[in-house]
């Protein structure tokens, strides 16, 4: 018995795992819109079925919840494994560790066990936080990075780094069709308002006419990528012949003091900045250098942050609205 009961296959099978998390769900959206049969897997540690509750009638969509640090068994054919699954936002890893540090590795085993099993593509999702506090600016793919292993977000770092060095090993040993794409902060609706992540944590004490929280003094950088150029750039890796790790993210960079500002300014709120002590290892600058998402996959970000920003706003006006 296969998921889809298709008596001949027309469509390529894609697995999402973190489907019902912010990205899976709108990697989903942009898989089924490619003409793909989508597999959505999550245990909704941090992810929530609204965000996918909108695709549950369709004939081309499954949502399993499953706990992928535990072995996956799915019948049929399989094209594509996206290994979206893992808590991302320095809220969710501190408040579960051990979970994100189990989902990085034995999830990426389970998850690459998959793909080999069934002779897919494989993509993992990366993420800039491999690089640390960087000592090099932009960062670049052949950056090793500046990570304290033993900190309390040594537990998400350091689960991406051993699923990077996993995804390179089955490509070298069993010549699995492995892509790693480094994302850097991404942003937009289906984001959690509070998941301590700068975009939501402003909009939403914006809406409230709340003082925004600045960390430190607000000088440290963050680049803000829109999550469609996100999802167009980790299609296309999906597709490349690139196995080495490819960053895609918005290089714009503004530091969180002016994204605030930005925030009161376009919101016409009362709300002023609020500065609270950093957290330990917070990164003080970020900036992707995507020169090889452009070479290797003519890709770069298209949304521009007023576009973006608004949407995501009008996402949370209506979020709050429904009382959800
Ligand atoms: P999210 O929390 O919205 O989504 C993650 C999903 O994974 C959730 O739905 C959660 O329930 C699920 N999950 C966690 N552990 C699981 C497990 N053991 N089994 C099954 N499902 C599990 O976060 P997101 O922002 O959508 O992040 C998705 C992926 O992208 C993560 O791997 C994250 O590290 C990576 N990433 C995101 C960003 C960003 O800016 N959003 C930046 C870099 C990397």
């Amino acid at each position: 018995m296969d998921v889809f009961s298709n008596q001949r296959r027309a469509k390529k099978i894609s697995v999402v795992t973190g489907g019902a998390g912010f990205l899976g769900s709108h990697l989903s959206d942009r898989l089924l819109e490619a003409g793909h049969q989508v597999i959505a897997i999550d245990n909704l540690l941090t992810g929530n079925v609204r965000n996918i509750e909108h695709l549950f009638g369709n004939a081309d969509f499954r949502f399993i919840e499953h706990d992928v640090t535990n072995f996956i068994y799915l019948p049929g054919e399989i094209d594509y494994v996206f290994h979206f699954a893992s808590p991302a936002s320095p809220i969710d890893y501190l408040e579960f560790p051990i979970p994100t540090l189990k989902v990085g590795a034995l999830g990426t085993h389970n998850t690459l066990g998959l793909a080999k099993a069934k002779g897919a593509t494989y993509l993992i999702a990366s993420t800039s936080e491999v690089y640390g506090d960087p000592l090099i600016h932009p960062q670049k793919e052949d950056y090793w990075g500046n990570v304290n292993p033993i900190g309390p977000r040594g537990v998400y770092d350091e689960a991406k780094r051993f699923a990077e060095a996993m995804a390179m090993a089955y490509h070298r040993y069993h010549r699995l069709d492995t892509k790693i794409v480094r994302i850097f902060n991404t942003y937009g609706p289906r984001m959690r308002l509070e998941d301590g992540r700068v975009v939501p944590a402003f909009i939403g004490q914006a809406l409230a006419n709340e003082p925004l929280t600045v960390f430190g003094d607000g000088s440290q950088t963050r680049s803000f990528c829109y999550v469609s150029d996100l999802v167009e750039g980790i299609l296309r890796l999906s597709t490349s012949d690139t196995h080495n790790p490819v960053n895609i993210g918005n290089p714009t960079e503004m530091s969180i003091r002016e994204f605030g500002e930005a925030i009161i300014k376009k919101m016409k709120t009362s709300s002023k900045l609020e500065f609270k002590p950093l957290p330990i290892d917070d990164p003080r600058i970020r900036q992707p250098d995507i020169s090889l998402a452009r070479e290797l996959l003519d890709w770069e970000p298209k949304v521009d942050f007023d576009t973006g920003i608004s949407q995501t706003i009008d996402y949370f006006r209506a979020f709050i609205e429904s009382g959800q």
